[in-house]
């Protein structure tokens, strides 16, 4: 049986970058859940699926093809052969991704791909809802935070330095909390703490200081 250590919590709090790192000194696979809702986000848009239209994004749901493969450490997900890469990190498709996200066929879906990835080993599983309804039983949970600024500063300065997007520190925190409010208010596994989980506020710790918290607390 492989092990699971959860991470949840909102856009910007550092999840990735703290799984990652664990993942890495643990030898456990890195999983980005939020990529496979943008990944579905981004198919819908290519083939003018209206993502504002939830029985035509559930439609679609299961024609997106998308091949889960172990490499490097992390879970890579290929379309039609190709890596995704930067063209799901989009102001357009932040834009979209969260309602694409309510809808539960494609809740459903990705949650089947993600129980899928225990078969790979170990794994470090990031995301909103994998302490709560992905995962609940795994044995390490976490939910990760930091305040809105914070969170904002971070994702605008990695927007700017991958070369993504340069917008201001206001529109991304708007965008920010957009996608917070739909998705801790959606019916299906809203964002919320876990019951349980370990919460760890991020505004004033460094990556490092996070990364041992959470190695801390592991009893495993
Ligand atoms: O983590 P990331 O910002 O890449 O996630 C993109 C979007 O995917 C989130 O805003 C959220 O709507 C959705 N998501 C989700 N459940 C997850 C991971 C992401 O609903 N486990």
């Amino acid at each position: 049986m492989s092990k699971v250590i959860a991470i949840d919590g909102p856009s910007g709090a550092g999840k990735s970058s703290v799984s990652r790192i664990v993942g890495k000194k643990l030898g456990f696979l890195h999983v980005d859940s939020g990529a496979l809702y943008r990944i579905m986000t981004w198919q819908c848009l290519e083939e003018g699926v209206d993502t504002s239209d939830p029985e035509a994004v559930a439609a679609f749901a299961d024609r997106v093809r998308i091949e889960c493969r172990p490499e490097d450490g992390e879970i890579r997900y290929y379309v039609k052969g190709e890596l995704p890469g930067d063209r799901i990190r989009t102001p357009r498709i932040n834009a979209h991704a969260s309602a694409v996200a309510t809808v539960k066929a494609v809740r459903d879906r990705v949650t089947a791909l993600l129980r899928g990835m225990t078969q790979y080993g170990d794994l470090v599983v990031e995301g909103r809802d994998i302490t709560t309804a992905v995962f609940p039983d795994a044995p390490a949970r976490f939910y990760l935070t930091a305040s809105a600024e914070a969170r904002a500063a971070r994702r605008q300065k990695e927007e700017v330095e991958k070369g993504i997007a340069n917008q201001s520190a206001e529109a991304v925190k708007a965008s920010l909390l957009a996608r917070d409010k739909i998705d801790s208010t959606r019916k299906h596994a809203p964002l919320k703490k876990a019951d349980g989980a370990i919460e760890i506020d991020s505004t004033e710790l460094t990556l490092d200081q996070v990364v041992e918290t959470v190695l801390g607390s592991l009893n495993f």
